[in-house]
């Protein structure tokens, strides 16, 4: 059997960090309404992440080997959706990936960390795989890929960054790798402004 752990790296939570934290609890709250149709649904996520990770506590499950799947990705298909449907259709709610092969079209960005947006752009041009490597956990009850590719063109120059949609495949091999144990879930974190990996509630 799995195991959900949580690592210590700090004292337990105090009241008065609590207390400190409401008001960007109250802020974080309203900024995850994008994310929840819920308010209170917010407060109380919002509430558990800042709990969590303002405590500097680190997350982490414990999984065993579960199936191993090497697959051939359909032409001109979108990389990303070819990869969360094959999960959907297979039950994979936890796993590991990598791809090689190719691609027509790439849309990749990086994370502006001050405006807390992705910044993305979009290549048309046939590019080689390089590196393509990411995990499976549930957001929203759905498989969710998380991937960051490398791409080089015909001279050997690479660009890379976080894999978005649209991506089209040229011609692709992916080695996926299922986990099985608690599937990690998505929440919305308040610090960072991103969906971060969060322990079953
Ligand atoms: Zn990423």
């Amino acid at each position: 059997m799995s195991r959900n752990k949580i690592l210590c790296c700090a004292n337990s939570a105090s009241k008065s960090h609590i207390l400190l934290s409401m008001p960007y609890l109250l802020i974080d709250s309203i900024k995850a309404r994008f994310y929840y149709p819920n308010f209170l649904l917010s407060v109380f996520l919002t509430f558990n992440m800042h709990r969590d990770f303002n405590m500097k506590k680190l997350f982490y499950s414990e999984y065993k080997l579960g199936r191993r799947f090497l697959g051939r990705l359909a032409y001109d298909k979108d990389l990303i959706s070819s990869i969360e449907n094959f999960c959907r259709d297979t039950s994979i709610s936890m796993a590991t990936f990598s791809v090689i092969g190719a691609v027509s079209s790439v849309t990749i960005g990086s994370y502006d960390q001050k405006q807390q947006v992705y910044v993305t752009f979009k290549e048309k041009a046939p590019l080689e795989i390089v590196s393509c490597t990411g995990n499976i956990s549930l957001k929203d009850g759905c498989p969710m890929a998380h991937a960051h590719i490398v791409l080089g063109d015909e001279q050997g120059k690479t660009i890379g960054g976080h894999l978005f949609s649209e991506t089209i495949i040229f011609a692709g091999e992916i080695d996926i790798q299922e986990l099985t144990g608690k599937p990690m879930k998505r929440a919305y974190d308040g610090t960072t402004g991103l969906m971060l990996w969060k322990p079953s509630i």
